[in-house]
């Protein structure tokens, strides 16, 4: 485990998002960078706090779990001012008998794609009496390996779930097929914005749409030019995984 390069390589990701904001006239404040920790050890996450980075990634719960008590702890020995300002975002794909653990240590939910899933959310939110924020993923390049609802059944999609009042809408996420030119996602950030459009146009009341969450080291300056406002980095951060230590 190497922390050397955390640092430096936050502050490049933040200075391409800038530039990239800056290239299609937005407010770089308006794009928030999630570190990806999957797979990295909880003292790379708290390299990354003391940079002053606040949001990070996870892909599986127990891994959440556990890094987000370990790197509680030492904020509360060590840096007590940043204990409230950390927050977890919950992005890999998610199993229904996993829910219940995961309330309530979650900002947003990213990776909801099926009904019953989403009732699960809404269910353990409405006993722990909290409402839980989800994106909906697509699956935008309607890829047969990807997990995600296809784009023409996420507006039906969005209105079987009216009725679930413990969960809040509040945006879409995808992962971009893998591409060696990040160009060749660019037409798939458009998509992802029109449906994103389209669904914030409805008025549900679970409905509050204000999250894209899109673009990841390779192509995270396109999905910026696109209209993303989350993009979760990870190996842009910290490096390469290791994946031989999950599998
Ligand atoms: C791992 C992962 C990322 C980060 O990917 P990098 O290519 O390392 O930036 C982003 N989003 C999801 C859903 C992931 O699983």
């Amino acid at each position: 485990m190497s922390l050397d390069n955390i640092s430096e390589n936050i502050d490049s990701i933040k200075d391409r998002i800038k530039k990239a904001a800056l290239r299609s006239d937005r407010d770089p404040n308006s794009i928030t960078l999630i570190a990806v920790s999957k797979l990295n050890p909880h003292e790379s996450v708290e390299e990354a706090v003391r940079h002053g980075q606040y949001e990070f990634g996870e892909n599986w719960v127990k891994e959440l779990l556990e890094k987000e008590d370990a790197v509680n702890s030492y904020l509360e020995s060590s840096l007590p001012e940043c204990r409230d300002k950390i927050k977890w975002h919950f992005i890999g794909h998610l199993q229904t008998n996993k829910v219940k653990n995961l309330i309530g240590k979650t900002v947003m939910i990213h990776s909801v794609d099926s009904y019953k899933l989403a009732s699960f959310i809404d269910n353990e939110s409405k006993k722990k009496d909290t409402v839980t924020d989800i994106l909906l993923e697509i699956n935008i390049g309607d890829e047969e390996s990807k997990y995600g609802i296809k784009p023409d059944e996420a507006v039906p999609f969005v209105n079987s779930l009216k009725e679930l009042k413990n969960i809040r809408i509040r945006g879409l996420m995808t992962v971009a097929p893998i591409c060696e030119d990040p160009e060749s996602n660019r037409p798939y950030f458009k998509k992802m914005r029109e449906l994103f459009v389209d669904i914030k146009s409805k008025n549900n009341d679970n409905i509050c749409m204000d999250v894209l969450s899109m673009g990841m080291t390779l192509d995270f300056e396109v999905a910026i030019e696109e209209g993303a406002t989350h993009v979760r980095v990870g190996t842009g951060i910290f490096g390469a995984r290791d994946y031989g230590l999950k599998i």
